[in-house]
């Protein structure tokens, strides 16, 4: 079997994890017989210190960027020491890592002197922990005994040009992974790539949004016809909800494409957005696997979705969102008002991640990212500023602070009184649901809530549901 085989950042994070890797590789190749491609994310906490170095330069402050560095080097100093010895394998993996440091430094200072950082610099930066980590898990690798070449995915993924959450052209990326990688995959080579870093068609690079090794390795399991593709992380699958939230959380063994792309797009941070899309589009299975228990069979996600007797499956949360709303006295009669109102959103490139109309028609809310919100008002107002004028229309209102809460399963679907338990279960403690949107799927039904009540709302849903029961 041809298997794409993705690693998060806490599993390429530590020795004990890069030994997992190894283990995990051993077996899929020869007791398995598996085909392999390996996808990595950066060593764990190494994008976040970047980017937070960026930040800061653009801010005046230059010293960060010098004690990331000397940590991230210590990081790859320290795993490499372990695997592979004082060697000259390692003293020229450290040179390469040396010089990717170097040139962060370098572009942190140009920042500092410059005053300001661009999306394109940030996407440069943040791709730099990628860059140093794939040299660095192929020569552990070749060290193991397994034959492994790192591989830059600038050389494979190739992206349109939005900086900081680019998307894929699909058939250039096949053709240039297929030519790039078929050759070592022939030779039993493992090509170890780059998770989350791409290329515009001139070469520039991007990066495919936070989280985006995953879509990386689904990107190239189509582009390659992988007959799989298994994300590697730290917990046992795809669970009924953040673990952190509810301690009783557990693993779901089956997810249909639909029930995991609401999860994630609504925050389930253990698979990137939308990292589903690929594999959706051909059918191609997609593992959710623990590195540091690698026996457990995690999540399996595939087109249909056994449901057991389960009507909701699992509930996320997405935070920092604001609820936006479209009012006032005269909004019956403007003609067109939802249909300008979007089509306003849409010029600032925002994507909206829920909509909601009361039935009177007074009023139009939406939801965005508290980070897009202010643009979004002054577009939105921009194009209603005859109705705002006469008063037809209210000036445009945001309340921010606010979450939204994902309840998933396909066998909601024609299932009745699922809203009415899960209300009546939010009423009973006291949380107030400030907008609601049952997506036309009927296996979504989103919420907006306050942030505050985030958590509690969480833990009062998966109770209702009895999630916590396997
Ligand atoms: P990686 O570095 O392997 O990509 P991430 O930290 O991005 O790992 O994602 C895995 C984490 O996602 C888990 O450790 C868990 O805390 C969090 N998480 C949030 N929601 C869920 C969920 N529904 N199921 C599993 N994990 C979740
Ligand atoms: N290293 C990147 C990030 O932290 C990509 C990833 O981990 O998937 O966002
Ligand atoms: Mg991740």
């Amino acid at each position: 079997m041809r298997v794409v085989m993705k690693f998060g950042g806490t599993s390429v994070g530590s020795i004990q994890a890069l030994q997992q890797v190894i283990n995990i590789l051993t077996k899929a190749r020869q007791q398995e017989n598996h085909e392999v491609v390996v996808v990595v994310s950066a060593m764990s906490g190494v994008t976040d210190r970047l980017l937070t170095a960026a930040h800061r330069a653009e801010a005046g402050d230059e010293d960060v960027a010098h004690e990331a560095r000397v940590e991230i080097e210590e990081k790859h100093a320290n795993a490499s020491l372990q695997f592979l010895g004082d060697t000259p394998t390692r003293n020229e993996l450290m040179s390469q890592i040396t010089a990717l440091l170097n040139e962060f430094e370098a572009l942190c200072h140009g920042i500092h002197v410059l005053g300001e950082l661009t999306p394109r610099a940030l996407d440069v930066i943040g791709g730099l922990g990628e860059r140093m980590n794939a040299p660095q898990v192929a020569a552990v690798l070749t060290n193991a005994g397994i034959a492994a070449q790192a591989v830059d995915a600038t050389e494979l993924i190739v992206t349109d040009n939005r900086f900081g959450s680019s998307v894929p052209l699909i058939d250039e990326t096949a053709q240039k992974s297929q030519t790039r990688l078929q050759p070592l995959l022939a030779q039993s080579i493992v090509p170890v790539v780059t998770g989350y870093i791409g290329a515009t068609l001139d070469g520039i690079p991007t990066t495919l949004g936070r989280g985006g090794s995953d879509y990386s390795a689904t990107i190239i399991g189509r582009a390659l016809a992988a007959d799989e593709v298994w994300i590697w992380t730290d917990v046992n699958g795809v669970m009924t909800t953040d673990p952190r939230i509810v301690p009783e959380a557990h693993p779901i063994a089956h997810l249909s494409y639909a029930e995991i792309s609401e999860l994630s797009y609504f925050g389930a941070k253990v698979l990137h957005s939308q990292a589903i899309r690929p594999a959706r589009r051909v059918g191609m299975p997609v593992r959710i696997l623990n590195t540091f228990e690698p026996d457990h069979p995690g999540t399996l996600i595939t087109g249909d979705a056994q449901d057991g007797n389960k009507t909701v499956k699992a509930v996320s949360a997405i935070k920092n969102m604001s609820l936006v709303t479209v009012a006032g006295p005269g909004m019956v009669g403007i003609p067109g008002v939802a249909g300008r109102t979007f089509t306003a959103v849409a010029r600032t490139d925002t994507s909206v991640m829920m909509i909601s109309q009361a039935s009177s028609e007074q009023a139009i809310c939406f939801v965005v990212p508290t980070q897009d919100v202010g643009r979004v008002i002054r577009s939105v107002e921009t194009e209603m500023i005859r109705e705002i004028e006469r008063r037809d229309l209210d000036r445009i209102r945001s309340e921010d602070n606010t979450v939204v809460l994902a309840v998933v399963g396909s066998g909601m679907k024609g299932t009745p009184g699922v809203s009415g338990r899960l209300f009546g279960a939010l009423g009973r403690n006291k949380i107030n649901v400030i907008a609601i949107a049952q997506g036309s799927s009927e296996f979504n039904i989103s919420l907006v809530i306050a942030q505050g009540d985030a958590e509690r709302a969480v833990q009062v849903i998966h109770k209702e549901f009895e999630l916590e029961k396997p």
